[in-house]
């Protein structure tokens, strides 16, 4: 398949030819990647199945694994989402446009190919300006999961799309680095108590902030129970080489570990990364050091995980460690995704 591929200007914008094309794509059943504040996404008219079954072929995706559904108008949620509480609405009134997506008893608008088969749907509006000029052109609310392989670290910047979907989609939206790097929070508000199916920047301590209590799926606190969430069962986010977590309360231990175990694997011939804060880079005696950004900053930290991730994989490098960014709020999202993609692989020291 031929893919177009159109860049955004310094300022972030696209010429409205190449919305007004976006839209037209999308509205006839192809599907165009295009940038939003957390990840990018891989777009496609959400109420045409068949477009929505490309989504999967294109990513690969199982098909029990659902789709968001993103809109660009309050004004159409009702067509796609029951029930829509007095918590859901007040979090609307707060959060959107934003990196906030809310799982609502889905009606009979949304096609069940989007949903894998649940009642539910999950909706965003996001407020990235090309994200929303798009869906607004389509004139249909667009399904949008992440643009990457299945499998593989979501991407950041255009040119993870490029290197993942070029020729599997009708066209390619560069708009650079997304702001946030971390796939939207998921909350269901189906229950009196709203629940995160998926940490994300929009933190649990915010949404306490609009509608008092709101719970965690257990599995976020403990991998060991099954997911509410089906996507977060799959093997997300890992690196092609083996990624190891070092924990501890002692800094100094931690480089020490990263500076002997890498060097004993470095002499065995091993390429050897290390992903660590800003501040720890130059005590790093390793051959591939990354900074992800400094300690306290974790909106930084968040917006450079998966590029390094990626960059790791892209330099085919064997064994990574990386420092633990343990904390509340975002970092609970951090953690989310690189425990995911660590496999579980933490030692303490
Ligand atoms: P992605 O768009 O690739 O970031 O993934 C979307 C996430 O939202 C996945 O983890 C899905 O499992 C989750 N999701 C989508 N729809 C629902 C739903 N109806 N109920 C629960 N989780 C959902
Ligand atoms: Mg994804």
């Amino acid at each position: 398949m031929e893919t177009i591929i159109v860049k955004s200007n310094e300022q972030g914008q696209l010429n409205k030819a190449d919305l007004v094309q976006a839209g037209s794509i999308i509205r006839n059943g192809g599907l165009v990647a295009f940038p939003t504040e957390t990840v990018y996404g891989i777009g496609a008219n959400a109420i045409d199945e068949a477009a929505i079954v490309k989504i999967y072929e294109a990513k690969g995706r199982p098909s029990d694994n659902p789709l968001i559904m993103h809109i660009s108008d309050i004004n159409c949620l009702k067509d796609y989402a029951l029930n829509i509480s007095v918590k859901a609405q007040k979090l609307i009134n707060v959060f959107w446009p934003g990196p906030l997506t809310m799982v609502f008893s889905k009606t009979d608008k949304v096609p069940s190919r989007i949903t894998g088969g649940l009642k539910t749907v999950a909706i965003r509006m996001p407020r990235h300006q090309i994200a929303r000029s798009i869906i607004h052109e389509a004139r249909v609310p667009i399904a949008a999961p992440s643009a990457n392989i299945s499998g593989k670290p979501s991407p950041t910047r255009g040119y993870h799309v490029i290197a993942d979907l070029f020729g599997k989609v009708d066209m390619i939206i560069d708009g650079g680095k997304t702001e946030l790097g971390l796939e939207s929070t998921v909350l269901d508000v189906t229950r009196e108590v709203p629940c995160i199916l998926r940490p994300g920047s929009i933190t649990h301590t915010m949404l306490e902030e609009v509608v008092g209590k709101v719970s965690y799926d257990s599995h976020i606190k403990d991998e060991r129970h099954p997911p509410k969430s089906p996507g977060m069962k799959y093997k997300h986010y890992a690196p092609k080489g083996q990624l190891k977590i070092i924990s501890s309360d002692i800094e100094a231990n931690v480089i020490k570990y990263i500076n002997i175990e890498g060097k004993k694997l470095m002499d065995m011939g091993y390429k050897v990364g290390a992903v660590v804060p800003k501040h720890a880079a130059n005590d790093i005696n390793i051959k591939y050091v990354e900074s992800i950004g400094s300690i306290n900053n974790h909106t930084e930290i968040g917006s450079n995980l998966f590029k390094i991730l990626r960059k790791m994989d892209d330099m085919n490098i064997d064994y990574i460690f990386s420092f633990e960014f343990k904390g509340e709020d975002v970092s609970i999202a951090i953690m989310n995704r690189l425990n995911k993609a660590a496999g579980y692989n933490i030692v303490n020291v």
